[in-house]
């Protein structure tokens, strides 16, 4: 058969389970806590212990609901909790605590940037519900299998997308905006190397050949914890189901079954692992153990009052309100704090100098602390002042840096700051034109070249420019020398 004959349209759905932020368990106050000594964060409750009665985190439940709002999600007023079978060593209960029926969300939608040509694409959520994560089994030893329980009732929200993904950079978009989101909204660390978001993409393809349109079974793929796995597995899964069938015609939906697939790292291929289970092996059924949620309506205003402009929504505001290139927008938004910081300073300062200044000066000394821009402890005054004074030229680039350090250890105001060591800027010309005179006559060879020798102009002019500012100590407004040695040029014959 002759693959460029066929249209192929790739299906996609993405089911994600991202960890919430919480200082305990969903059903008990064991800390969660990554890298703990094995089985130290565990009760009688996460254990499983008979007659022993789950509590519900509340933080985990407002957490859940705050993102169900950014999705534009329904949020249920009556949400109940559901047994849903798990017969593994990890899990000692023997079921997961999930919601089935009645999910605390529902009937969403997620802008994500689009994969090629830019834009974004709308994405629908069906779901959003909370759950308890399971342990973890260790086999590092062969023939022997351990297993740490302190990961048992970690609270995920698990948020099913509706097939609405037509590529593996698409899907690949959606992950990483939702990383973006749950961070910037607090809900979640969104640490992928500490688990904290695994995906698993639903992926079939929609052929076209001769009029007719045929589509391969759904597979799973379980368990990717980055979001190069994403794209890697959907791009070979598209691939391979598109070989599959072309080899073998009854490959489509109805002939043969879902499938669950792992995806290896390694050799990057998806491997077929069984035919998918259908909901009722898991025999779901209401938990007695715990009493229903009912949000009242002034809880969930409070919610959604705290949810606010969305960071895709605020990164292309934020590049037009104040300048600012996508990718600078994007490194502000890295963290809520900080570029409400940000907007704050922005109304004392000058936008697309402190932009600047947070991305290159405020960024290095946060990241030498191991910190945010928002927890060095400077008020949006001073930050907006210090763009300010530095746009107006009353300190250059340099003595903005070195006020900006003095700033860390000091509540003085960077004006203060400028004036007390001597950083303000000279901009008087009787002054300036002292400094250039000393430094042509201090430099004849350096003035000769720039007159005599075009090849050496630039470089001479700029070493002129550095004795000026030197002499200055630093103090010179360098755009006023440069115009004045332009001048003193010209006028010894130069051009
Ligand atoms: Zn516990
Ligand atoms: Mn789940």
């Amino acid at each position: 058969m002759d693959r460029s004959r066929l249209k192929i349209r790739p299906i996609i759905g993405l089911e994600i389970h991202v960890q919430l932020a919480t200082k305990s368990k969903l059903f008990c106050s064991c800390p969660v806590e990554f890298g703990a000594e094995p089985n130290s964060n565990v009760c009688p409750v996460c254990l499983g212990m008979p007659g022993v009665l789950p509590v519900m985190n509340r933080q985990a439940f407002e957490f859940s609901v705050r993102t169900a709002v950014a999705l534009h999600c329904e949020i249920a007023a009556f949400t109940k909790w559901d047994r849903k079978s798990y017969y593994y060593p990890d899990l000692p209960k023997n079921y997961q605590i999930s919601q089935y029926d009645l999910p605390l969300s529902f009937d969403g939608a997620f802008d994500v940037p689009a994969g090629v040509g830019g834009g974004t694409r709308r994405v629908g959520i069906i779901r959003a519900h909370l759950e308890e994560d399971a342990g973890k089994n260790l086999h590092e030893h062969p023939g022997i299998t351990r297993v740490d329980l302190n990961r048992t009732g970690t609270p995920l929200l698990e948020i099913v997308t509706e097939p609405d993904l037509s590529s593996a950079d698409e899907a690949y978009n959606f992950c990483v905006e939702l990383q973006r989101l749950v961070t910037y909204l607090g809900v979640s660390e969104g640490n992928m190397q500490k688990g904290q978001m695994r995906f698993e993409p639903n992926v079939n393809v929609a052929i076209e050949h001769d009029g007719q349109e045929y589509r391969t079974p759904i597979s799973e793929v379980k368990n990717l914890n980055s979001f190069r796995a994403v794209r890697g597995a959907i791009a070979h899964e598209i691939e391979r189901q598109v070989n599959d069938w072309m080899a073998d015609r009854d490959y489509v939906i109805g002939k043969r079954p879902k499938e669950n697939r792992g995806w290896d790292d390694v050799r990057g291929i998806t491997e077929f692992q069984r035919s998918k289970e259908e909901a009722h092996d898991y025999r779901y059924f209401p938990d007695p153990d715990l009493v229903p949620v009912e949000i009242s309506d002034e809880c969930l205003e409070r919610i959604r009052a705290s949810v606010g402009e969305l960071p895709l929504e605020r990164e292309a505001r934020m590049q037009a309100d104040y300048g600012l290139s996508q990718a600078d927008a994007a490194t502000i938004l890295r963290d809520r704090a900080t570029v409400d910081l940000f907007e704050e300073a922005a109304g004392f300062g000058h936008a697309p100098t402190l932009g600047k200044q947070f991305i290159s000066f405020w960024l290095a000394q946060a990241n030498a602390r191991g910190c945010r821009i928002a927890q060095l402890g400077i008020d949006a005054g001073r930050l907006g002042e210090l763009s300010r004074i530095t746009a107006d030229g009353v300190i250059n680039a340099t003595a903005a840096q070195a006020v900006a350090e003095k700033m860390l250890d000091s509540g003085d105001s960077p004006t203060a700051i400028a004036e007390r060591d001597g950083l303000v800027q000279v901009r008087d010309q009787g002054a300036m034109a002292g400094w250039v005179t000393q430094a042509f006559e201090a430099n004849a060879k350096a003035v000769q070249d720039a007159l005599a020798n075009p090849k050496k102009k630039a470089q001479a002019r700029g070493f002129l420019l550095g004795q000026v500012m030197k002499i200055s100590g630093g103090q010179a407004d360098p755009k006023m020398v440069g115009r004045l040695i332009d001048e003193k040029l010209s006028g010894l014959g130069g051009s």
